[in-house]
C-alpha cells in the first residue's frame, strides 16, 4: 500500500504535469487542426482561381465573338480584361499548385498563348477583311478546339484540386476528432488525478485526525500513567514511613494505632479492619479499623474466614454470587464487595486484613501492606516475648530481679514526684531447704510456684511481685501507707500458711514465710537503701523466730510488728 505522503507527492507532480498538458493539448491541437483548415482553404481558393481563369478565357472568347459579329470595339474590353485576369491568375496558380498540377498548368500556357494569337488574328481579320472572312475563320472550329483543350486541362487541375480539397476536409475531420479524443482523454486523466489527490488528501486528513486521536489517547495514557506513578510513589512513601514508624514502636496499642492511621491514607476509599489472633489462639479479635468501618464487631473463629482457611487473599466482587466469609455475614458494608488478606509471618497465620469495596481496592497494595503489617506485628510479638523472657522468671512466672531493679527506680521517682509513700517487702521461705531435702528439688519448685501464685492473688494490680532469687521474693507496693502495707503482708503470710501443696500424692506440709518491710521515704530514698533496709528487717524476722513480718526501723536494726 502506498504511503499517504508519497501518494500526495506523486499526485501533485502528476497534477502539475496535467496542468501543462491541459495548456499544451488545446494549443497544439488547435494549431494542428488550423493547419488542415488552411490547407483546405488553399485548395478551395485554387478551385476558385481555376474557375476564374476559365471564366477569363471564356470572357476573351465571348469578347472576340462579339467584336467579330458586331465590329464594335467595346466588345473587346472584356477580352483584354480577361487577358489581364488570366495572366494574374496564371501567376497566382503557378505559385500555389503542387508539382503535378503545375505540370498540367504549364501545359496550359502554350494553349492560352495560342488562343490569344487566334483571338488577335480573328480580330485583325474582322478589322481588315470584314465579317465574312472572320466568320469563316471562327467557323473553322479552331477556337473551339483550343477552348476544349484548355477546358480539359483546367478540369484536370480542378479535379486534382477538388480531390485535394476533399482530402484536406477529411484531414480536418480526422484532426478535429483526434484533438477532441485527446482532450477527452486529458479531461478523463484530469478527473483521475483529481480523484487521486482527493483520495490521498482525504486519507491524509483522516490519518491526521486519526493521528491526533492516537496522540490524544497516548497523552491521556501518559497522564494516567503519571498519575499511577505518582500514586504508587505516594503509596511507597507511606509504606516506608509506616515501616519506619512500626520499627520503633514498643507497644501493641501504638502499633495498631499506627497501622490504622496509615491504612486510612493508603485505602481512603476502602474502610477496613485488622483482626489478630488472641493470645489464646482460638479466636481473632479486632485490633484496628479505619474510615467508616462499623465499630464493635464480634470476635470470630479462624475457620470463619476463607482467607485464613485457604492461606491466600479472598476477594468478593459480587456478594450475592460469591463465597462470603461467615465473620462478615452480618456486615452491612458487604454489598460493595470486600477483600480479606491473611496476615502471615514465617508461614504462621497472625490474623487477617479486611478491606471493603472491590474492585476499587488495589489487591497488590493490600497484600504489600499486609506483608509489612505482619512483619511489624511478628517483630513486636518476638520483641515482646524476648522482653518478657528477659524479665520474667521461668519457674514462677513472676518478674525477675532485673525487672525489679528497673521498676523500683521508676516507682520511686513517681512516688517522689507524687509525694506518696511506697512499701518494699522482701520475703523468704522458712526452712525451704527441707522441702528439697525431704521431697526432692521438684517438690521445692512446686512450693515456689504455689507461693508465686498466692502472691499474685494477694497483690493489687499496681503492685509488683518478683522473684528476688532462690526462695526469696520481693513485693513493691506503690501508694500505700505503713499500716496498709503491714496488713497486706500479714494477709499474705496467713494465706501462705494456709497453702496445702501436694507432690506425688504426698502433702508437703505447712509453708511459712518471713517478711521484711521498709517504707519510702522514711527508711530510704534510693532503691539500694530500701532493699537493704527490707533485707535487714527480713534478717530480723528470721533471727527472731521466722514466720513473721518485721518492719525496718531506722536506728534500730528492725523490729517485729506482728507476732503469731
Ligand atoms: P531459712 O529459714 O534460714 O531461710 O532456711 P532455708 O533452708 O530456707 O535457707 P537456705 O538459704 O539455707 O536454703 C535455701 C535453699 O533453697 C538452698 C537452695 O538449694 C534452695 N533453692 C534455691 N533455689 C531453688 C530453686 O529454684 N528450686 C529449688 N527446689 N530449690 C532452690
Ligand atoms: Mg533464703
Ligand atoms: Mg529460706
Amino acid at each position: 500500500m502506498i504511503r499517504t505522503a508519497t501518494g500526495l507527492k506523486v499526485g501533485f507532480v502528476i497534477a502539475i504535469l496535467m496542468l501543462v498538458l491541459n495548456m499544451l493539448v488545446p494549443f497544439f491541437g488547435a494549431r494542428w487542426v488550423n493547419a488542415a483548415l488552411i490547407e483546405h482553404d488553399r485548395q478551395e481558393q485554387l478551385g476558385r482561381h481555376l474557375q476564374q481563369l476559365l471564366s477569363g478565357l471564356k470572357d476573351g472568347e465571348t469578347g472576340q465573338r462579339g467584336f467579330v459579329i458586331t465590329g464594335r470595339e467595346d466588345y473587346l474590353t472584356p477580352l483584354y480584361q480577361g487577358f489581364g485576369d488570366v495572366d494574374r491568375l496564371y501567376q497566382t496558380l503557378s505559385q500555389s499548385l503542387d508539382d503535378e498540377q503545375l505540370l498540367v498548368l504549364h501545359s496550359l500556357r502554350p494553349l492560352i498563348d495560342e488562343q490569344r494569337d487566334y483571338f488577335t488574328t480573328s480580330i485583325e481579320t474582322r478589322r481588315n477583311q470584314g465579317l465574312v472572312a472572320a466568320s469563316e475563320r471562327i467557323s473553322s472550329g479552331k477556337g473551339k478546339q483550343l477552348m476544349d483543350g484548355i477546358r480539359a486541362r483546367v478540369d484536370s487541375i480542378q479535379q486534382a484540386t477538388n480531390q485535394n480539397s476533399l482530402l484536406s476536409q477529411q484531414e480536418i475531420a480526422w484532426r478535429e476528432g483526434l484533438s477532441r479524443a485527446v482532450l477527452i482523454l486529458v479531461a478523463v486523466l484530469d478527473l483521475l488525478v483529481i480523484a487521486l489527490l482527493f483520495h490521498f488528501t482525504f486519507r491524509a486528513l483522516h490519518e491526521g485526525r486519526e493521528g491526533r486521536r492516537q496522540l490524544q489517547s497516548l497523552s491521556e495514557q501518559l497522564a494516567n500513567g503519571m498519575q499511577r506513578v505518582e500514586l504508587r510513589n505516594r503509596e511507597i512513601s507511606l509504606l516506608s514511613r509506616m515501616a519506619g514508624a512500626l520499627h520503633s514502636v514498643n507497644a501493641f496499642d501504638e502499633c495498631f494505632m499506627i497501622i490504622g492511621r496509615f491504612a486510612e491514607q493508603l485505602f481512603p476509599r476502602n474502610a477496613g479492619c485488622m483482626f489478630l489472633y488472641h493470645p489464646s489462639h482460638d479466636v481473632l479479635e479486632e485490633v484496628a479499623h479505619w474510615c467508616d468501618w462499623p465499630a464493635g464487631l464480634e470476635l470470630f473463629e479462624p475457620n470463619q474466614c476463607w482467607a485464613l482457611r485457604r492461606g491466600q487473599s479472598h476477594q468478593v466482587v459480587d456478594a450475592r454470587k460469591e463465597l462470603i466469609c461467615p465473620h462478615l455475614q452480618h456486615n452491612e458494608l458487604l454489598h460493595a464487595g470486600y477483600l480479606c488478606v491473611p496476615l502471615m509471618a514465617q508461614g504462621e497465620p497472625l490474623g487477617v486484613l479486611t478491606l471493603r469495596g472491590t474492585p476499587s481496592v488495589d489487591l497488590e497494595l493490600a497484600e504489600t501492606f499486609a506483608e509489612q503489617v505482619s512483619l511489624a506485628v511478628a517483630n513486636l510479638s518476638l520483641r515482646e516475648s524476648l522482653r518478657k523472657q528477659s524479665v520474667i522468671d521461668a519457674l514462677t512466672g513472676l518478674h525477675n530481679r532485673r525487672f525489679l531493679d528497673e521498676s523500683l527506680r521508676r516507682e520511686l521517682l513517681r512516688a517522689s514526684r507524687n509525694q506518696s509513700s511506697l512499701a518494699v517487702v522482701l520475703l523468704d521461705v522458712d526452712h525451704f531447704k527441707r522441702f528439697n531435702d525431704s521431697f526432692g528439688h521438684e517438690a521445692g519448685d512446686l512450693v515456689l510456684r504455689h507461693l508465686a501464685l498466692e502472691m499474685k492473688r494477694q497483690v493489687r494490680a499496681s503492685d509488683l511481685a518478683c522473684r528476688y532469687g532462690g526462695e526469696e521474693f520481693a513485693l513493691i507496693m506503690p501508694e500505700i501507707g505503713l499500716d496498709d502495707a503491714v496488713e497486706r503482708c500479714e494477709a499474705l503470710r496467713q494465706a501462705v500458711m494456709r497453702l496445702q501443696v501436694h507432690y506425688g500424692g504426698q502433702a508437703l506440709g505447712a509453708i511459712n514465710i518471713s517478711l521484711g518491710l521498709a517504707m519510702f521515704p522514711q527508711d530510704g530514698e534510693e532503691a539500694e537503701g530500701l532493699l537493704h533496709a527490707a533485707d535487714s528487717a527480713l534478717y530480723e524476722a528470721k533471727r527472731s523466730g521466722r514466720n513473721r513480718l518485721c518492719v525496718y526501723q531506722a536506728g534500730l536494726t528492725s523490729k517485729p510488728v506482728v507476732l503469731t
